[in-house]
């Protein structure tokens, strides 16, 4: 597994993986404003790119940042896609922040390319054991209101790190955030997808400002052709520990079984599982 880093700055392209590249009044860094997408790098290509672009864009619009032209944005994928190797997956960010506080700009950003860590396979091969976390809110507020920024994917990830760190303390893998008024929403970095029947679901993201997830919507989009129907709706704990299979979606990790939700144990679809891993491609050897 390739240890090192690749990263390109706009304006001035490659530039060394160790070089400071944030001033000290970087909004990014002193209030958490910013956006950023993560793709995963697999045969040399970056996966989904025109999906993670469209929705770096809404998250733009959403949090009233400049984001550079699309165009610029290529730019840079296509300047550190060819410096990783191209039999070694990776994990690229784009991140735009909103720059200096002073306002005089422009936006910081920067494409990084890194590897995939071996606690991101093992999840894919063993799966997650699950805690279920409140985040105090009922389900449908935050398209609602506007002051609080659902649905963009910002730098902003504090409670979402905090959240995975408590799962660690508590001897669990992960944390499904659940709503003040008892719905399954999603997970700190992942997407919640769930079969029931021959029915893959996942949560809809419009009436909750939960973030879109790239890597469900592909998978549901193609569910058709492993024989699968789809639908979105709303779900509860004790629901998903009927069901006959639940899912965490991301862009690198990809495909996490959840099995064991609140220290219960979840049905595990061997077939199924296989099936939706090799569709979407997220290799489980190191
Ligand atoms: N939800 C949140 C909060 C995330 O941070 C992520 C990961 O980026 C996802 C869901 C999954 O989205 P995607 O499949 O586009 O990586």
């Amino acid at each position: 597994m390739s240890q090192r880093r690749v990263v390109a700055l706009l304006g001035q392209g490659l530039i060394p993986a160790d070089t400071p590249i944030l001033r000290a009044d970087d909004l990014g860094v002193i209030r958490g404003d910013g956006i950023f997408e993560t793709l995963h790098v697999r045969d040399g290509q970056p996966w989904l790119l025109d999906e993670h672009l469209d929705r770096m864009i809404g998250s733009a619009v959403r949090m009233d940042l400049e984001l550079p032209p699309r165009a610029l944005l290529l730019g840079l994928v296509a300047q550190v896609v060819p410096e990783w190797p191209a039999g070694t997956e990776g994990a690229l960010r784009l991140v735009c922040t909103r720059g200096p506080e002073d306002g005089t700009g422009p936006v910081t950003m920067f494409a990084t390319i890194g590897p995939i860590t071996e606690e991101t396979v093992r999840a894919r091969r063993d799966g997650v054991s699950v805690l279920t976390a409140s985040i105090g809110l009922p389900a449908g507020l935050r398209p609602e209101a506007p002051w609080l920024p659902g649905g963009a994917k910002t730098v902003s990830y504090a409670m979402n790190m905090a959240s995975q760190r408590w799962a660690l303390r508590s001897g669990a893998h992960d944390v499904l955030w659940v709503s003040a008024d008892g719905y399954a929403l999603e997970a700190p970095t992942s997407t919640l997808v769930w079969l029931d029947g021959t029915t893959l679901y996942t949560v809809p993201a419009a009436s909750t400002g939960i973030l879109a997830g790239t890597t469900a919507r592909y998978l549901l989009d193609h569910a058709a052709e492993l024989g699968f129907q789809t639908g979105e709706r709303m779900t509860t704990p004790a629901e998903l520990s009927q069901v006959d299979g639940v899912w965490f979606t991301s862009s690198v990790r990809g495909l996490a079984a959840v099995r064991v939700l609140d220290g219960v144990p979840l049905q595990f679809p061997v077939e199924a599982h296989e099936k939706i891993r090799r569709m979407l491609g997220f290799p489980i050897t190191g």
